[in-house]
């Protein structure tokens, strides 16, 4: 019996094949889950509805995570569908590109308030929105990143709405511990995919990172889709509102060696 055979899941955030939607939905697919898939915005219709009949997958719907109204309605069609879901992947980040490359105390109270609403409140709305069609408990997943910790350059906002996302998913694990629905969100290393491509810089720091991991590389969207595998099933049943890892390691160090004195090694 595969391990996510008979259960179902919810995906929000899949773009394009590069996105780590993408790397999540193909490994619970592997996994036997029946998946539906949700995307932001209508031009995205043709590059997701391909990447559904790859897999099988005949749930698919837009729903702009900031508007309720569409939230309601994605759900509503979700109950019709799948009665039921055992699984919620939130995979969606947005900030105003120009927040993501000037000083931090530059960012504007309305492109602060978008990322805030976009990145972090749509977890709490979606989750919401998905209580009803968990009743018998299960797992919900977001996606997050080490500069909500540390400070990155140019992560600015951005970084702030991932520290929120973080608490965030401690405070919905509290919440919904006792209703057997675990919470907890995968801090991902640097992956180039749409969304990475609006850092300022982004490239430059994947390679930074790819070089100086303790693994000495970077990790791609499957590493993420097979932890998120773990968390969607019984394998993670005791783990909830926990941060968990795919960076290969950059985020035990303290300092990193230059590249140039391994070989000295
Ligand atoms: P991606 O493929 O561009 O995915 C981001 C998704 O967010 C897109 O599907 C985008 O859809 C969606 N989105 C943005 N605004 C939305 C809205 N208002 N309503 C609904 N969906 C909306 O990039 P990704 O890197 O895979 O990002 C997925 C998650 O991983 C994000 O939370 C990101 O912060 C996180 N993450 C990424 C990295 C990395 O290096 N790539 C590292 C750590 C964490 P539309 O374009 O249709 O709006």
């Amino acid at each position: 019996m595969k391990l996510l055979e008979g259960k179902k899941v919810l995906i929000f955030g899949i773009a394009n094949k590069h996105s780590i939607a993408w790397g999540i939905a193909r490994a619970m697919h592997e996994a036997g889950a029946e998946i539906g898939f949700s995307y932001g915005i209508p031009e995205l219709e043709k590059r997701v509805l391909p990447l559904a009949k790859e897999l099988g997958v005949t749930f698919v719907e837009k729903c702009d995570v900031g508007v309720d109204a569409e939230i309601d309605q994605v759900f509503a069609k979700a109950k019709e569908h799948f009665g039921t879901i055992d699984v919620l992947v939130h995979s969606v980040a947005f900030a105003k590109r120009e927040d993501l490359m000037s000083y931090f105390y530059e960012s504007s109270r309305d492109g602060f308030a978008l990322a805030m609403d976009i990145s972090v409140y749509s977890l709490i709305a979606l989750t919401r929105a998905a209580l009803p069609l968990m009743a018998e408990g299960g797992s919900i997943m977001s996606m997050t990143y080490y500069g909500s910790e540390k400070v990155m350059p140019n992560y600015n906002t951005m970084g702030v709405a991932k520290a929120a996302l973080e608490a965030t998913t401690r405070y919905l694990a509290a919440d919904l511990g006792p209703r057997g629905i675990r919470v907890n969100a995968i801090s991902a290393g640097p992956i180039k995919t749409l969304a990475a491509a609006g850092i300022t810089n982004f490239r430059k720091m994947l390679n930074y990172a790819g070089e100086r991991t303790p693994l000495r590389r970077n990790v791609d969207q499957m590493e993420v889709g097979r932890t998120a595998l773990y968390l969607a099933s019984d394998l993670s049943s005791g783990v909830t509102g926990e941060i968990i890892y795919v960076d290969a390691g950059y985020n035990i160090m303290g300092m990193f060696e230059p590249p140039e004195n391994w070989t000295a090694r």
